[in-house]
């Protein structure tokens, strides 16, 4: 029988340790955790994460400062907003929601972000940082991975690890984490050549393609844990990951579902990180 991972479980037992986190340090230090949120333009998908980041942070005690920018935002007026959240101590965590209209390059903004406020682990200091094993902040899907490993007692040591995608935002910095847990890991993309002989050596299949139902029960060898990082829509509407989740079921241990599985770590992960750097800026001060 396949063990269905549920990180909709896990992401409100961390929620919930997290509001109890935020408790303690408005107790102690007087301190509440902020988190600037940067958004640019309408984009229907990214209003939904906002809003669902919004909402999560506001149950834990998080405050959130909303910049809701019109699409003729200039890239320097973001830029100046940054610098000046950049400078300012009473801001723990700086998040600007992607994708951002085509006039502005992401790679500028993104990298504005002071890497100790970047809570979404992007900047190339922090991803430095991880590739060296000695991580500050980490890509937060990644990082909700390696939490439901924790959760269900699923050591990626001495683990063949396959990572199908090599985004920067999952598959690179997976690797990453997963090379520090002690995995061997095989990055697989979309040039990759037999890509199910690969994948049916795996002891860990961890998929981020974005393609849906990719992944089928003859491409995974018996008793493997597979992780679906993808969330596609279909013509018809349903929702689905890059797993064929009907034909693994049975043959693979653990899986995580979609949706349900994956998605609500990450929103979790976000809010550790706010947390954390909240915690953070008590001792730098001492
Ligand atoms: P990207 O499009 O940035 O990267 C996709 C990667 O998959 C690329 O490396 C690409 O290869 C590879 N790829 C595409 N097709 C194939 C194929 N047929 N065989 C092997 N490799 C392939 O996507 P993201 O990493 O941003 O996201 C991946 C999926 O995860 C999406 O469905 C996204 O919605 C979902 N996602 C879910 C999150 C969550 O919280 N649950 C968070 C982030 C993403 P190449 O590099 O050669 O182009």
């Amino acid at each position: 029988m396949t063990v269905l991972m549920d990180g909709r479980k896990l992401s409100k037992k961390i929620k919930e340790q997290l509001r109890v986190r935020v408790e303690k340090l408005e107790k102690s230090a007087g301190i509440v955790p902020r988190l600037v949120v940067i958004m640019v333009g309408q984009d229907a998908a990214s209003q939904i994460y906002v809003r669902n980041k919004q909402q999560a942070a506001k149950k834990i005690g998080i405050q959130t400062i909303d910049n809701m920018l019109p699409e003729d935002t200039k890239e320097e007026e973001i830029l100046n907003l940054i610098y000046e959240y950049n400078e300012d101590p009473n801001i723990h965590g700086i998040l600007v929601q992607l994708p951002l209209p085509a006039h502005i390059n992401e790679e500028n903004v993104t990298h504005a972000i002071l890497p100790a406020k970047d809570v979404d682990g992007f900047h190339p200091v922090n991803m430095g940082h991880l590739f060296m094993n000695a991580p500050h902040s980490l890509p937060c899907t990644p990082r909700g991975i390696m939490e439901l490993f924790k959760e269900y007692e699923i050591s990626p040591k001495s683990k063949n690890v396959v990572i199908i995608g090599r985004s920067n935002i999952v598959g690179r910095p997976m690797a990453a984490l997963m090379i520090n847990a002690d995995a061997t890991v095989t990055i697989a993309h979309s040039k990759t050549l037999n890509l199910s002989k690969l994948t049916q050596q795996a002891d860990i299949v961890i998929v981020a393609t974005g393609q849906p139902q990719m992944l089928t029960g003859e491409d995974i060898k018996k008793d493997a844990v597979v992780i679906d990082v993808g969330m596609n829509r279909l013509p018809n509407g349903k929702l689905v990951g890059d797993v064929d989740q009907a034909s693994i079921d049975g043959i693979a241990s653990y899986l995580t579902p979609v949706p349900g599985g994956v998605g609500p770590m990450t929103i979790a992960m976000l809010m550790k990180q706010v947390v954390e750097f909240a915690e953070r800026s008590v001792k730098n001060d001492c």
